[in-house]
């Protein structure tokens, strides 16, 4: 058996300076994902800081200069954000990917930080036994060979193909939502689509956040495009399944005409994939299903796909049309 320390500091400052000071010590939030990397000897850090039960657990409104915003703690709960009025009528696709993951139970307990920072389901990164270069940087990727059904189709590096899991992030992703991060020089603000890295040669990395760097909290701004909005999962079954793909939209239409879009993928790249060329392509001009075809096919221009992965641009190419489509018909009524 592994000695393991653990702290719960009775602030959000505490935290930060207690991970700053120690390597080997990693923030413990809902622990429905560290807590099996510690058991499948995947993580093995020297000191857990448990951030739990520091009362970041408020989703509130508030006006900045910019606009209005909804600010939402790093402890709120999956489920209790699913359930939050605001967030069901004002932000329907975030509420939609949290209902699509993972389990009642899971939801209860995970957090919305730990969601967002919650690492591959790749299984050969939780297979210590596998060469790994997220895991262990430098022993090679057994994915390249190997299983590979989840594996990325747009953004992937020989080093790694692996996709990133959440749901919750790509919606949010969809969303223009901010992560405030409180770190040893103090708090900043880090775009989501900022937030997640490709693989490139450092695959180990995940987003651009360094260890002892706490997310307190995460902001969507007020936009009507966000109001009409969904998400839509694509997997093996109806729960308890990450997706193959995703797609999280929100269609803004005057008169036909596109005002705005906004469109993130899941399940196809290392981050959630904000499919910019795809909206370029949409904004501005009448909305119909063949200049959806030719927009989302833009975006998918650069995609690479083996036998493995191969049914997944059909899949994010439908799921995208359909998923845009009803919000079109819905803005129509
Ligand atoms: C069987 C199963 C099925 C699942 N299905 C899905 C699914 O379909 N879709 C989906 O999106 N998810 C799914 N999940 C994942 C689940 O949603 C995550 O395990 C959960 O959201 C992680 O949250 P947590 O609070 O428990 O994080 P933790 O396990 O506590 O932490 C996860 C990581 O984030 C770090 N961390 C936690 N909080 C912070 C913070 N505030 N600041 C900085 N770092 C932090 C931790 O150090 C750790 O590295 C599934 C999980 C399981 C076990
Ligand atoms: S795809 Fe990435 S996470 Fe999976 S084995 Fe390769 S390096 Fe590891």
């Amino acid at each position: 058996m592994r000695e393991l320390e653990y702290l719960r500091p009775d602030s959000a400052a505490a935290a930060v300076a207690a991970v700053a000071d120690r390597p080997g010590a990693r923030f413990l939030g809902g622990g429905t994902n560290l807590v099996d990397h510690l058991k499948l000897g995947v993580a093995s850090p020297e000191l857990l800081v448990d951030i739990s039960r520091l009362p970041l657990t408020d989703v509130e409104a508030y006006d900045g200069p910019d606009g209005s915003w909804l600010r939402i703690g790093t402890n709120v709960r999956n489920s209790d954000l699913a359930a939050h009025p605001v967030v069901r009528s004002r932000f329907p696709a975030v509420a939609r990917a949290l209902l699509a993951g993972a389990s009642g139970q899971l939801r209860n307990q995970a957090t919305t930080g730990g969601n967002l920072l919650q690492r591959t389901r790749c299984v050969y990164f939780q297979d210590v036994t596998t060469p790994c270069n997220k895991r262990d940087p430098g022993s090679g990727c057994s994915a390249l060979e190997g299983y590979g059904r989840y594996n990325a189709i747009l953004g992937a590096s020989p080093e790694c193909v692996t996709t990133h899991p959440s749901d919750l992030a790509v919606a949010l992703t969809a969303m223009d939502a901010v992560v405030v991060v409180l770190g040893p020089e103090g708090e900043r603000r880090v775009p989501i689509e900022e937030l997640y890295r490709l693989p490139g040669d450092r695959p180990e990395l995940d987003t651009v956040l360094a260890p002892s760097d706490l997310v307190t909290a995460v902001e969507l701004p007020s936009a009507a495009a966000n109001e009409h909005a969904t998400y839509t999962k694509v997997r093996d079954r109806a729960s308890f399944a990450f997706a193959l793909v995703s797609v999280a939209a929100s269609l803004d239409l005057a008169g036909g005409v596109v005002q705005d879009v906004r469109l993130a993928w899941g399940g196809v790249a290392h981050k959630p994939w904000r499919a910019r060329r795809a909206e370029a392509a949409l904004r501005d001009r009448p909305f119909d299903e063949d200049a959806l075809r030719a927009a989302i096919d833009e975006e998918l221009a650069d995609a690479t796909t083996t036998d493995q992965t191969a049914s997944k641009v059909p899949m994010v190419r439908n799921a995208t049309t359909m998923t845009l489509l009803r919000l079109a018909e819905e803005a129509a009524r």
